[in-house]
Parts: C-alpha cells; sequence; structure tokens
C-alpha cells in the first residue's frame, strides 16, 4: 500500500510539470539539510476536554533550507521517504521532540505527553522498538510520555511484521496512535488485532462537522466506536468555539488546532503551556 504523504505528493506531481525538477533540486538540497541544521520542531498544544488541561503537545517537522526558504512537509517528507532520508530524519526528530520534553519536565511541567509522527519505513527498517528505547534512556523520559503516530496505511502496509513492532513498542510503555483516522481505506479489523490506544480524527471530517450532517455522524460514530473499544480519541484541526463544543458533546477526549494554539516554537510552547498550568 501506498502512504498517505506518497498519494499527496503524487497529485501534486500530477498537477504541475515543474515538479520532476523540482523534485530532484528538492531532494538534492534535503540531503544537506541535517548537517546544515536546517530543520526544526515546532509543538502544536492538545487540550483535554475534561479537565480543560493542557496533556500534551504534536511535534511537527520544519525545514527553512538555504536555498528554498520554508518547504511544507507535505512536500519533503514524501521526498524523505522515497530516498531513505526519513530513517535518519526520523531519529533526529524523535531524540529531539523527547529532549524537549525532558526540559520542560525539568521547568517543572509534568504529565505532559509528545507525540511524534513516524513513518512506515521507520517502523519497519531496523529495531526501531530499540531506536524508541534507547532515546527515552537517553533522555531519562518515562516511555508512557511519548506516543507515535502512525498512519493506517502504516499499518496495512506489512500486516505481521507491523504487529510485532507495534507489540514491542507497546511493551516498553508507549501510546500507539492512528492519525488522519477515516481517511484510509483499510477495514477496521486492525483495530481489534494491534495494540493501539488512540484515534487521530482527520480534520477533513472535522472542518465542517458543525454543519455537515454526514461529517456529524461520521465524528460522533468514531468517538463512539473508539470508547467501546477502549481507545483515546482526539480531534484535529478545530478551528473554532463551535466544534470544540460539538466534541464536548460527543465525549471527545482531546482536541487540537487553532481554536486552542498554532504550531509553536519550543521557548513560545513552553510560555503557552505555563500560562495555562493551574496555579
Ligand atoms: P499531521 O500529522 O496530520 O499533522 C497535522 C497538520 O495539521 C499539521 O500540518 C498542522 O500544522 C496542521 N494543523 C494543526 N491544526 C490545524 C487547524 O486547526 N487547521 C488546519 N487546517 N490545520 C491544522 P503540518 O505541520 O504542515 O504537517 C503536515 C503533515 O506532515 C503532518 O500531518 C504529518 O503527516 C507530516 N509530518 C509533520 N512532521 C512530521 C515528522 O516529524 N515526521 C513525519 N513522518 N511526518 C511529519
Ligand atoms: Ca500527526
Ligand atoms: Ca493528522
Ligand atoms: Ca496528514
Amino acid at each position: 500500500a501506498k502512504s498517505a504523504g506518497r498519494r499527496t505528493y503524487m497529485r501534486y506531481d500530477d498537477a504541475m510539470d515543474v515538479s520532476i525538477r523540482k523534485r530532484a533540486i528538492l531532494s538534492g538540497a534535503l540531503r544537506k539539510a541535517l548537517d546544515h541544521d536546517e530543520f526544526r520542531l515546532v509543538y502544536q498544544p492538545r487540550l483535554a476536554l475534561d479537565s480543560s488541561a493542557i496533556v500534551g503537545v504534536e511535534a511537527l517537522l520544519r525545514w527553512n533550507g538555504a536555498e528554498h526558504g520554508a518547504v511544507p512537509p507535505d512536500e519533503f517528507i514524501p521526498l524523505a521517504e522515497e530516498s531513505g532520508q526519513i530513517l535518519e530524519i526520523g531519529e533526529w526528530v524523535l531524540r529531539e521532540a523527547c529532549l524537549a520534553l525532558r526540559r520542560w519536565q525539568q521547568h517543572g511541567l509534568a504529565g505532559l505527553s509528545m507525540a511524534v509522527n513516524v513513518s512506515v519505513l521507520q517502523l519497519l527498517r531496523g529495531n526501531f522498538p530499540e531506536v524508541v528505547r534507547r532515546i527515552l534512556e537517553d533522555a531519562r523520559l518515562d516511555p508512557r510520555s511519548l506516543e507515535l503516530e502512525l498512519t493506517e496505511s502504516v499499518l496495512m502496509a506489512n500486516a505481521g511484521q507491523t504487529a510485532e513492532k507495534l507489540l514491542a513498542l507497546r511493551k516498553l510503555g508507549v501510546s500507539l496512535a492512528i492519525d488522519d483516522f477515516g481517511t484510509g481505506y483499510s477495514s477496521l479489523a486492525y483495530l481489534k488485532r494491534l495494540p493501539i490506544t488512540t484515534l487521530k480524527i482527520d480534520k477533513a471530517f472535522i472542518r465542517d462537522v458543525t454543519t455537515d450532517p454526514e461529517d456529524a455522524a461520521i465524528t460522533s460514530t468514531i468517538i463512539t466506536m473508539a470508547h467501546s473499544l477502549g481507545l483515546r480519541v482526539v480531534a484535529e484541526g478545530v478551528e473554532t468555539e463551535a466544534q470544540m463544543r460539538f466534541l464536548v458533546g460527543q465525549n471527545c477526549d482531546e482536541i487540537q488546532g487553532f481554536w486552542l494554539a498554532r504550531p509553536l516554537e519550543a521557548h513560545a510552547c513552553l510560555a503557552f503551556m505555563r500560562g495555562r498550568a493551574p496555579q
């Protein structure tokens, strides 16, 4: 199965004649990006609806290239996946995110979880659970404070091997979320078969949730189903108070989106979380 990222890229590719040339140029620049310190992470806070507490953040990768300026992740991550560079980049992301959480803990913020996006290649190549274990140990983090976000296509890619890796990660204590839930073609059977802890409802369903009865029905059904399977539900792309209220009414567990906060630089995220901490 192709990854969602790859599908995104192919659509982009079809739409633009220059894209093959642009892609080759970007690929070359991407190869130097790690060495040249061109990556950084931003962090988007997540809010628990029952307690109104900030319970964690999602780390999102940014590339500001010397030659190309800011390139959106939807453009460069598929390239990094095709070239295999995502392995090295993904490991950098994990380490950087864990160290940021560790620093925030040292600033007195407890009980936060860090969500990190993981590509299929990272999960399947090498000994990923061991890589994760070592990074957590180096950062002196409780594995329960790390959540890995995987897309549905990841779970379909290589069922047997995937299940084995996910089990090893769960044994470490790490949480496992399905990202962009509802957009894949896969059967729901994997929810029973795999040790998933969290579903993230794709922002495509949230956008019109207060005006489109079908999106409302899909969203409320996902939440009910997830809860009956013992899973936590995060809604992403929440941009308005009305969307937030709808999700409160449906007993959604957490929200993430511009209504609460945009992805923030580490220092701004720390300030935001401190400002919201119970006094
Ligand atoms: P995603 O994992 O689904 O991340 C959520 C995306 O939605 C982010 O886009 C975020 O900035 C954006 N977003 C957050 N709140 C809102 C909102 O209220 N409204 C709208 N319209 N958008 C919102 P971003 O940062 O451009 O990332 C795009 C995608 O790139 C991510 O989608 C993820 O699939 C991928 N990505 C980002 N960082 C990494 C990474 O470190 N590793 C991997 N493998 N993929 C990553
Ligand atoms: Ca994500
Ligand atoms: Ca998502
Ligand atoms: Ca996505």
